[in-house]
């Protein structure tokens, strides 16, 4: 579903990308960790041309996501993302928020967006709030909504950067939930997060990246018991 090869990328004179070489399959959810700044972000939006590769190959579902002449807009019909920073749209209802791009970008009906809207709702915990505007919810339920935003476009890849590092604490849960129904739904997500509880419990495969480079690509087991690298060991004492 993904597949990087000998992807670099550079800000300038500052190489964020080096070398990297990924593979996942429809189905994985795979975990990124690493130190901030180590380039997490610039892997993950990349998947989508947020962020353009300098060089190398990099594929998703059979796009050239490098090639100018790949249409980038059917390209991210395909990918969900979710921000740290839910982004809902403020001035409209978490219904409006969920239908606009099947509405606009699918062409769908509007009875039959608001239908599948609902669905999402349900799914996400939150079938009661289609009405309410983003800033009468709590952090943890206006991320629920960002989801349910994602999948309403029937995506084949989920995105997540950071998805819970704004919640308080007692929201944090409500959200890894539902990332979890997904997961086992067989949804092929790549997620950047610190909830290490997640990463072991749900994750296939765990990469690890600290200045631009994969340094592990491991299961779970292999990564939290037997790192490879001193610089594994380094961040894992610090953050366990
Ligand atoms: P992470 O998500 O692991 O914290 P990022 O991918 O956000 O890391 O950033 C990796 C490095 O690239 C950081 O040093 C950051 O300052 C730099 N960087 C990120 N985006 C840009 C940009 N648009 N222009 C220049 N440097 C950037
Ligand atoms: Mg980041």
């Amino acid at each position: 579903m993904i597949h990087f090869e000998n992807v670099n990328k550079w800000f300038g004179d500052f190489q964020v990308l080096k070398e990297i070489n990924l593979k996942i399959e429809a189905g994985e959810v795979v975990v990124i960790l690493g130190p901030s700044g180590s380039g997490k972000s610039t892997l993950l939006r990349c998947i989508n041309k947020l962020e353009t590769i300098s060089d190398g190959e990099l594929i998703v579902d059979g796009f050239k996501v490098g090639d100018k002449k790949t249409n980038i807009n059917l390209l991210r019909q395909e990918i969900g993302m979710v921000f740290q920073h839910f982004n809902l749209y403020p001035h409209k209802t978490v219904l409006e928020n969920i239908t606009l791009a099947p509405l606009k970008v699918r062409k769908m009906a509007k009875a039959e967006a608001e239908e599948i809207a609902h669905q999402y709702l349900t799914k996400v915990g939150i079938p009661e709030k289609a009405n309410s505007y983003p800033s009468q919810l709590s952090g943890g339920q206006q991320q629920r909504v960002a989801i349910a935003r994602g999948l309403a476009m029937k995506p084949k890849i989920m995105l997540f950067d950071e998805p819970t590092s704004a919640l308080d604490p007692e929201m944090i849960g409500e959200v890894l939930d539902v990332m979890r129904t997904l997961a086992k739904e067989g949804m092929t997500m790549v997620v950047v997060t610190h909830e290490m509880g997640f990463a072991r419990e749900v994750a296939d495969r765990i990469i690890f990246m600290d200045e631009g480079r994969i340094l592990e690509d491991a299961t779970p087991e292999e990564f939290f018991n037997n790192p490879k690298e001193e610089r594994t060991r380094v961040f894992l004492s610090k953050i366990l």
